[in-house]
This record gives C-alpha cells, structure tokens and sequence, in this order.
C-alpha cells in the first residue's frame, strides 16, 4: 500500500536563481544541505527561510505535495537554534543555564510523517549532532525507553498531537516547553481532517506565550479550517501560496 508515498518533485520547483549560500547559514548546516546533493532551493524554500530566518515571521505556507517543505521549516530551525546554543555558550557561567528544555516541536498528523521528518532531520543535523538532538516521540518505542531518551532533553521534539498531548498531561518532568521557540505544524490539514482540533487546544495550554514562538502551518491544501489555528497559534503570519507557478505573498 502506498499511502506513504515518496515525493520527489521537488526539482520541478527548484528556484534556479538561488544558491542556500544566499541564508548566510552556519557552515555545519550548510555542508549538510551539500551532502544531501541540494544546490538550489525549491521556489518555497527561497520564499520561507529568509522571511522566517531574518524577519523572524511565523509563516503559513500552502504548496504542493514534493515542493520541499519540510526544509523550508528544518533550516530556519536548525538555524536559529545553532545561533542560540551560540549564545549560551558565550553566556556560559553568568547566566543560569536553560538545560533541559524543548527548543522545538514539530507535528505531523501520521506516525509514517513523524520518521520521515526526524529522518531529515538527522540528515540536516549530521554535523551538529551534539548541539541539535531530536527525538520522534510517536516511534514505536517501550515507554521506559522514551523516558529515558526524554531525560536527556533533546532539544527538538516530533510527535503526532494525540501523542504529545498523552505526554504532557501524564507530566512527564523531562519535558518543559517553558523556553520554547518553535511549533511547527506540518500538514495542517490532514492534522484538521484527522481530528486533532481538541489535542492541540490541549497542548497550546502548556506553551509559552505566543510572541515568544515562532510558528509554521505548512500544508499542501489550505482551507477557512485553518484560520482557527491561526488565531491560536500564529502571530502576523506571513501567508505564501503556491499555485503552480504563481507564488501569492500575503505580508
Ligand atoms: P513536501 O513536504 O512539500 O511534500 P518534501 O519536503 O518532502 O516536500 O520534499 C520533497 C522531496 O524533495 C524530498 O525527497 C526532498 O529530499 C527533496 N528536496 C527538498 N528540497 C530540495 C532541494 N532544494 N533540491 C532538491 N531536492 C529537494
Ligand atoms: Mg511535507
């Protein structure tokens, strides 16, 4: 059965003009964007990452299945968190540490999405991999295990809501989003179709406020669904749509 289906259309969205060079991205980052064989980003990547990365906008984002997505989020993430952990090494020793927190958490509306995106995510944080660790919380894994991969406090977290919410109602001490700066919800729709309406209303109760997060709904179809979670969720969201070629920016 193929409901998980391997996009690889991206090429046909590459934005030719644009090199990743252009991000001024940290050089870790950057090799593994080379690494994965990358040289162009796709027409959404090259309209995200700066709006996300150097405007700090949250960002709703509507384009097609294989249009790229996942990196158009990953790499303002991976980013900003970088420059972060930069700073608190500067910082080291006159200010109290912020160990054990979230930094980010990414949702998804499947189980077969949550692999997919920490596998991405493993492979962009192949040369950070001290600074960046990501746990995927929807795995199938024994609760003892995650608890114990949950105590080393890896600083991004992919969950499908109905997952996340168990975790943080059951009060699992390892994870505090107090110092959260990322929520990203992929595949918005689908996370609407399935019915996760309630767990996120859930889970926005154990968030930081929202000017102190930074969102992206991203999503292959966008509908009026959606503007409930904007309003929940979102600051002044930058709004891009693809259509075919035609890229409408709602700023
Ligand atoms: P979406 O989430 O929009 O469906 P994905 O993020 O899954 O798209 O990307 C689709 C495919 O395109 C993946 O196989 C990914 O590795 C590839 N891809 C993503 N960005 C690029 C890029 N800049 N250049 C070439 N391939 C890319
Ligand atoms: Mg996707």
């Amino acid at each position: 059965m193929a409901s998980n289906t391997v996009s690889l259309a991206a090429d046909a969205y590459l934005d030719d003009s644009a090199s990743f060079k252009q991000f001024h991205l940290d050089s870790r980052l950057l090799q593994a964007i080379e690494k994965s064989g990358f040289h162009h980003p796709t027409l959404i990547q090259s309209h995200a990452i700066p709006l996300a990365l150097q405007e700090k906008r949250d960002i709703i984002a509507k384009a097609a299945t294989g249009s790229g997505k996942t990196l158009a989020y990953l790499i303002p993430v991976i980013q900003t968190i970088l420059d972060y952990k930069k700073t608190q090494q500067d910082t080291e020793g006159e200010e109290e540490g912020e160990e054990g927190s979230t930094l980010g958490i990414i949702m998804v509306p499947t189980r077969e999405l949550a692999t997919q995106v920490s596998n991405v995510l493993g492979q962009m944080t192949l040369y950070c991999s001290n600074e960046i660790r990501s746990l995927n919380v929807s795995s199938q894994i024994s609760n003892s295990v995650l608890n114990t991969l949950l105590s080393e406090s890896p600083e991004i977290i992919v969950a499908t809501p109905g997952k996340l919410v168990n975790l943080l109602e059951d009060n699992i001490k390892s994870i505090s989003l107090k110092n959260l700066k990322f929520l990203v919800i992929d595949e918005v729709d689908l996370v609407l179709t399935f019915g996760y309406q309630d767990d996120l209303t859930k889970i926005a109760q154990f968030l930081p406020l929202k000017k102190n997060l930074q969102t992206f709904l991203m999503s292959a179809t966008l509908n009026d669904d959606i503007q409930d979670l904007k309003k929940q969720f979102c600051r002044s969201p930058a709004i891009l749509k693809f259509n075919d070629d035609e890229i409408t920016k709602d700023q």
